[in-house]
């Protein structure tokens, strides 16, 4: 089968013909239907999020079950997606039990696609309790997607920004992750602005419904410093999270997704004078992505994905790295 490997020391991803994974006992193998390009993958291959190993990249996936190891019992159904939860939480330690398994401190684990085995590829292998099934109607790419571009903004903005009807957010970076963000402060009827310095991403998310969309070039004249309950920062930049201290208001909380810069400055008088929470935010949790389903299902979230062939993935990733992909892009193998 075709497989997309992340080679050490490579700034771009070796197409190999490799055989077909054969899932132990406890997993299951998946024909790989799409798989979500994440900006991640970028930080992984400039060396910035650096990785010793070799494996086939790819964290957002789904796929149809079509074998299953000896140890597993439930039945998945023919034709149907099932979805993979890239952290791949072990389901044991006290994290997992406690239902915050986006943390797991399994010494085992490795996520799926950054680290372990991933979705870049014909078929995948995954532990069958790190699949989850996914609603009829909805589309191999926007299945795939969901696993973290509509996964992580929605753990980040409800779960840990505790966003709800009118809380006054400020959303900066409107990329795969973002647009969905917009979509989920929207459906949790907060007051949302976004920003992003891409006037294309400005024009998709007023096609979206937001009302209040600014230029980051001009937000320092345009919005009032202190002026938002929660800030979620997909950026992660220097000048992104000296914006998000700026603008979040006394008491209020900074959410970090992005992973843009390896260290980012905090502005220690506003900060500790203003009594400024920083939330940082990873990912998402089993539960989580069953209720991100039950949005799309319910088209509350319509994540906006474009399509193409899985042997183009290193042409993709260059694209994404210019800055000239709007929302997400799947790879189908
Ligand atoms: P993306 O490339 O699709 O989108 C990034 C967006 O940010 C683009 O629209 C870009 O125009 C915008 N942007 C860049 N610089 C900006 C600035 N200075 N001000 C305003 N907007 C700016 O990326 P993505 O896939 O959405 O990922 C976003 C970030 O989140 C990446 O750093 C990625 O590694 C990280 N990430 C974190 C998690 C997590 O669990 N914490 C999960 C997935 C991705
Ligand atoms: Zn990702």
């Amino acid at each position: 089968m075709l497989a997309a490997k992340y080679i050490p020391g490579e700034k771009k991803l070796s197409l190999k013909d490799v055989a077909i994974p054969e899932p132990g006992p406890k997993e299951v193998l998946l024909k790989v239907r799409a798989a979500g390009i994440c900006h991640s993958d970028l930080h992984i291959l400039s060396g910035e999020i650096p990785y010793t190993t070799s494996f086939t990249m790819g964290h957002e996936g789904c796929g149809e079950v079509v074998k299953t190891g000896s140890a597993v019992k439930e039945k998945f159904k023919d034709g149907v997606l099932y979805a993979v939860h890239g952290p791949n939480p072990c389901g044991e330690c006290s994290y997992c039990k406690s239902g915050h398994d986006n943390l797991c401190n399994s010494p085992d684990r490795a996520y799926i696609g950054i680290g372990a085995d991933g979705a870049y590829a014909e078929f995948m292998v995954v532990p069958a309790r790190n699949i989850v099934e996914v609603p009829p109607g909805i589309s191999p790419q926007v299945a795939a997607v969901a696993t973290d571009a509509v996964l992580t903004p929605y753990h980040a903005i409800k779960t840990l920004g505790e966003v709800t009807h009118n809380t006054k957010v400020l959303l900066i970076g409107l990329g795969g992750l973002g647009m969905n963000g917009l979509q989920v402060a929207l459906a949790l009827e907060a007051d949302v602005t976004v920003c992003d310095l891409r006037e294309s991403s400005l024009e998709s998310a007023k096609k979206l419904g937001a009302k209040k969309v600014f230029n980051s070039k001009f937000i320092e004249q345009e919005l009032k410093p202190q002026s938002f309950d929660v800030v979620v920062d997909f950026v992660g930049r220097d000048s992104t999270f000296l914006q998000s201290q700026k603008f979040v208001r006394a008491g209020g909380t900074i959410v970090l997704v992005g992973l843009g810069s390896s260290q980012v400055p905090i502005v220690t008088a506003s900060f500790a004078t203003y009594q400024v929470k920083v939330q940082g935010s990873f990912w998402g949790t089993h539960k989580e992505m069953q209720e991100v389903y039950d949005l799309i299902a319910d088209k509350k979230i319509k994540p906006q994905v474009q399509t193409a062939p899985l042997k183009e993935v290193n042409h993709w990733l260059e694209e994404l790295e210019a800055g000239k992909i709007p929302g997400r892009m799947a790879l189908i193998p």
